[in-house]
């Protein structure tokens, strides 16, 4: 297999903490990364590198792990401009919208969808993601849902059934006939296409017994949990993500005391998504207090039509830093390895021998540009599984 020397780096942020300077980032500066096939194979000072079949010189960029998106709603069709456009002009967030999108969702070919998840993911991968997360729920039939997690399946192995995003409106009248079909039905077709279950838990979406309902008869057909939580009003859902061992719940801002006790107590990761706070003018969540009580904090960007049509990795660093309260390396950590925890996944998200060769280069000196230069251009390459693309 033809070894490639990447050296060139000026700062190499690991992500993980047992190389380089032992902080959370382990960096390594003047640091070079050997890639063989789709994996790392050797990382440290590029004056002890050894010798390679190929040499690709940066001439001094720094490197950090491709970022870990463990939040989005890719596939979908339509937009909806003129609800964010009402919205800033004084209109609140309901959540309400998501009806507009499973009707254009419906009435697309299965090309159409697609073809424009394509079109989302390559844009992510132009700004540094490599690992993305894509969940179903603008269905919300049997044969949508399914649809759904097909295409997705095409993008990512990281899939997730949410045919409980909200109760369509056709079971506007019947909620329990609507969780039915989810729990079962809906949940047989989709099981097989998909990781994990997710439920909206939250004002206007899905209360304490639906969710706990939705996500048992999940984790019964062998489905891992991740949870919408605590968005819109303080709720439910870090409880049951705790009672239900999830991997994350996300949003996480509105919180008690016993909420980020629990949390701290716990394996669940808090995903902070702060470009759906911004995107809806809500408060943000606190991520310096999840941190300060020893919580397992992720970042990712909710990409969706409504709340967050975010596909920046980086912009979602830069305001998780201005809005939540974590320092930069704290949140390109959360960004990475915190999202990979969110996925349980231990291959992706930082660059140590046998991780895949998942990483951005950035046109810039340091990490810290990414929140420091909100807004710029800054990730020159992204490499994933050993590739430039
Ligand atoms: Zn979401």
């Amino acid at each position: 297999m033809t070894a490639t020397l990447i050296t060139g780096i000026c700062e190499l942020s690991t992500c993980d903490p047992s190389q380089g300077d032992g902080s959370p980032l382990g960096i390594v500066r003047d640091a070079a990364v050997v890639v063989a096939g789709e994996r790392v194979v050797w990382v440290g000072e590029a004056l002890a590198a050894p010798a390679t079949d190929d040499c690709i010189d940066l001439g001094g960029k720094a490197v950090v792990p491709g970022f870990v998106d463990s939040h989005t709603h890719l596939v979908f069709a339509g937009d909806r401009a003129a609800e964010f456009d009402a919205r800033m002009g004084g209109e609140p967030y309901t959540g309400g919208g998501i009806s507009t999108t499973v009707a254009a969702t419906r009435a697309a070919s299965r090309e159409e969808l697609r073809a424009h998840t394509r079109s989302l993911v390559a844009e992510m991968r132009t700004l540094g993601t490599t690992t993305v997360e894509i969940k179903s729920g603008y269905g919300l039939t049997v044969a949508d849902e399914a649809r759904i997690l097909e295409v997705a399946r095409e993008f990512t192995d990281e899939t997730t059934f949410l045919g409980a995003h909200v109760v369509p409106a056709e079971y506007a009248d019947d909620r329990a006939a609507y969780v039915d079909l989810v729990c079962g039905e809906m949940l047989r077709a989709c099981a097989p296409r998909a990781h994990w279950i997710d439920v909206f838990c939250d004002t206007g979406a899905f209360d304490e017994a639906e969710t706990r309902r939705v996500l048992s008869a999940g984790v019964a057909m062998g489905l891992g949990v991740r949870l919408h939580g605590n968005q819109l009003e303080h709720g439910p859902g870090v409880r049951l993500a705790v009672e239900f061992s999830a991997a994350s719940v996300d949003h996480c801002t509105h919180l008690t005391d016993d909420d980020v006790a629990a949390l701290a107590a716990s394996d669940v990761v808090a995903t902070l998504l702060p470009g759906s706070d911004f995107s809806t003018r809500a408060p943000y969540a606190n991520g310096r207090r999840l941190l300060d009580a020893g919580v397992t904090v992720a970042i990712a960007t909710d990409c969706n039509p409504g709340s967050s049509y975010v596909t920046s990795m980086p912009l979602c660093i830069a305001l998780a830093v201005r809005e939540t309260g974590l320092t930069p390396a704290e949140a390109l950590y959360a960004a990475t390895r915190g999202g990979a925890k969110a996925l349980r996944r231990d291959d992706v998200g930082h660059l140590a021998v046998g991780a895949y060769a998942d990483f951005a280069v950035l046109d810039a000196p340091s990490h810290l540009h990414l929140a420091y230069r909100p807004g710029s251009a800054l990730v020159a390459q992204s490499w994933r599984r050993g590739t430039r693309t």
